[in-house]
């Protein structure tokens, strides 16, 4: 697969300059509630992606005390200001404030994460993963894929959009066997990986039933969305083991994209709102 990183700039510089020419004023409220050290390094990133292409990014900060009922009463005075053209929860949140219920609670105009039913825009992740693959020309029609990992985020609306293109798509998940994960990884053309752990599949999952000698489904493309440290502490998906087939590489992959997605996501939901204006 085709490297990703300059397709993502260009396509960066060119929406900055399209924001700039048009002077449109964009702006994405992200609220961060508790102090989970992942989600601040996502939201550093979403800060640093919004600010190089002219997108005004607020964060707001609720101590892991804030109730779901003040939380909601945060969202609907947000789902009302006109200055915020997407919102976002940053996941996860403490366990006693419902994930389905907030991500319901965001106007579906300013749904930027496209989480909630009536959604406007794909969720960012999924959507940056078709749009590696379309980069890279993927025919989808009648392709063997697998989804490992059912998340709302990740793992379900992957498979729904692969679904949507004509891909024969399987979804296997930390209840599914060894024996069964092995019978459907070697006839996958396609293996979308979404657990955050690390290995989750390694080369031997790959290999093909053969009594006589070893062979390995060697022609399959892995999309390794998973985040993870290694022991030396450096970023690394959930298949770094892998070495005979095709994986998209973590850092520089399908982060990249997803980044991309949320920026378009947040241009999309603009041009909505200034249509119903
Ligand atoms: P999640 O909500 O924790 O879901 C993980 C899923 O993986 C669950 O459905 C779980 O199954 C399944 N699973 C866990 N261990 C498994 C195993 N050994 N075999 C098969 N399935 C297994 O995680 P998520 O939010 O989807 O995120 C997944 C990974 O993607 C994380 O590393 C996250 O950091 C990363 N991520 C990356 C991006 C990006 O932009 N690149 C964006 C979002 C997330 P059960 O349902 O049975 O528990």
């Amino acid at each position: 697969m085709k490297e990703i990183k300059s397709y993502v700039n260009d396509r960066l510089a060119e929406i900055a300059e399209y924001i700039i020419k048009n002077n449109l004023k964009i702006k994405l409220t992200i609220i961060n509630v508790g102090n989970n050290q992942a989600s601040q390094a996502y939201i550093r990133g979403k800060v640093a992606d919004t600010k190089k292409v002219g997108i005004t990014c607020e964060v707001i900060h609720f101590e892991d005390t804030i109730t779901e009922a003040e939380l909601l009463d945060e969202i609907d005075k947000l789902n009302k200001d006109n200055s915020v053209t997407g919102l976002i929860v940053q996941l996860p949140l403490p366990k006693h404030i419902n994930e389905t219920t907030v991500a319901e609670a965001i106007a579906p105009e300013k749904d930027v994460d496209g989480f909630s039913r009536l959604a406007l825009v794909s969720p960012a992740t999924p959507q940056g993963i078709i749009d590696y693959l379309e980069y890279n020309n993927y025919e989808f029609v009648d392709k063997n894929a697998v989804v490992i990992g059912r998340s709302n985020i990740v793992g379900r609306p992957i498979a729904k959009l692969l679904l949507d293109r004509s891909c024969n798509v399987s979804v296997i998940h930390s209840k599914t066997s060894e024996e069964n994960k092995h019978r459907l990884l070697q006839y996958a053309d396609l293996i979308v990986v979404a657990t955050g752990h690390r290995n989750t599949i390694v080369d031997s999952d790959l290999q093909v039933d053969n009594e006589n000698y070893v062979i390995y489904n060697n022609l399959c493309k892995i999309i390794d969305v998973g985040i993870n440290k290694n022991d030396e502490g450096k970023l690394c998906g959930d298949c770094e083991s892998v070495t005979v087939c095709e994986k998209t590489p973590v850092p520089g992959g399908v982060g990249l994209t997803t980044r991309l997605a949320l920026i378009t996501n947040l241009i999309k939901l603009y041009k909505i709102a200034e249509k119903s204006s």
